[in-house]
């Protein structure tokens, strides 16, 4: 067990990690064997801690990652509120404010990219130590292995130290014992991650030229106290389940819609977790009936349960990038809101949605 040197300087203790992520990519697990490899392969003494909600597939999460040397003890549990090091598992996360809340000087990120470097480009947060770009879902696919595995490989290259063989070795520890069969194609998304990560410089890099606003400061990450809380407890962050943006949980597939086979069974809509399928009254081989309309792409997480449900193959298992115009993309008109939105309105923006009104029309109540 070597042991290993933190670039952290003399006034600070820990080198600190803060993962921002949304559930099903992994990230609680990242944590857990980056705390657990700081103490077996490192020499370090680590701790490691997860915040989300429900454990759904689709909310926010948030891991913590301290380190320090092994004669130091690490006597602080609280959030990390100034990364060194901030990984962000998805570029759509860049979204929300607080996600990068508390970056300074010597903050480094890591972004997942799911899309083009330039969209990103203009949220970067100037002031900051450097930023890296990993194509993690696509390494993820190709690799048969995970994002938050891609991530790790990342981090160690970034960090500096920390081997390669390191994050292979807790790799083989974590997942080699529970999933053998997935054990290589996990480590071939590590390798892929520490040797295709890269640094963003250049035209696309604002931060770089020092034009891009500052990080937000530590008090966004503080949360909502009686001041400053939305009205009415509506929680407008990303992936929360008003504003329910579940995109950046699917992980390179999604269900697609061939609607001439459907029989307008509703076993999906039964299935789907999230209220993803629009039915609406209409005919189906000239009956009176709700049928199918399409999806709201916008609230699926593609956890692809409806494919496996559905008894005539009228759903089927597509590659997202091949179907950037998802045919049958029927937005959910009550539900697709914006967090801004809900931040002006409070909760009454969110009662008087037309479906309440239409309840209590039906009801025959005043609207
Ligand atoms: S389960 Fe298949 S056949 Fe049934 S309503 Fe859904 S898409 Fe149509
Ligand atoms: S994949 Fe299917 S079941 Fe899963 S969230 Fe999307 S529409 Fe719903």
């Amino acid at each position: 067990m070597g042991k290993a040197k933190l670039p952290v300087n003399g006034s600070s203790e820990y080198y600190e990690i803060r993962l921002e992520s949304i559930g099903g990519l992994g990230a609680n697990l990242c944590g857990k064997m980056l705390g657990e490899l700081g103490v077996k392969y490192l020499g370090l003494n680590s701790s490691s801690f997860s915040s989300y909600g429900s454990e759904k597939t689709g909310t926010p999460v948030k891991g913590f990652i301290r380190y320090c040397d092994k004669d130091r003890e690490i006597r602080v549990h609280s959030p990390v509120i100034s990364p060194n090091l901030l990984v962000v598992f998805h570029q759509a996360l860049l979204k929300d404010e607080s996600v990068l809340a508390g970056c300074g000087e010597n903050t480094e990120i890591i972004v997942g990219l799911d899309g083009g470097v330039n969209e990103i480009s203009g949220q970067i947060p100037g002031g900051i130590k450097a930023c890296y770009v990993i194509n993690a879902q696509q390494i993820a696919m190709e690799t048969h292995s995970r994002i938050n595995v891609v991530m790790l490989g990342a981090m160690a290259k970034v960090m500096g130290f920390m081997e390669l063989e390191d994050v292979n070795q807790i790799c083989g520890d974590t997942l080699g014992k529970k999933y053998p069969d997935a054990l290589q194609g996990n480590l071939e998304g590590i390798r892929r991650g520490y040797e295709e990560i890269k640094e963003l410089t250049g035209s696309v890099s604002e931060f770089a030229k020092g034009t891009a606003e500052k990080a937000p400061g530590r008090e966004t990450a503080s949360g909502w106290g009686y001041a400053t809380a939305p009205e009415g407890g509506i929680n407008p962050r990303f992936g929360s389940s008003v504003v329910s943006d579940l995109s950046p949980s699917r992980q390179g597939y999604i269900p697609l819609f061939i609607k001439e086979r459907c029989i307008n069974c509703g076993l999906c809509d039964s299935t789907c977790p999230d209220m993803v399928f629009q039915f609406v009254p209409g005919k189906y081989k000239d009956k009176e009936m709700m049928v199918n309309k399409g999806l709201d792409y916008y609230h699926c997480k593609g956890c692809l349960r409806c494919v496996e449900v559905c008894p005539v193959n009228a759903l089927v298992r597509g590659l997202e990038a091949e179907h950037p115009y998802k045919e049958y993309f029927l937005p959910n008109k009550d539900l697709v809101r914006t967090p801004d939105y809900y931040l002006k309105t409070g909760a009454d923006g969110y009662v008087t949605s037309e479906s309440y009104l239409t309840e209590k029309r039906m009801g025959g109540g005043e609207v």
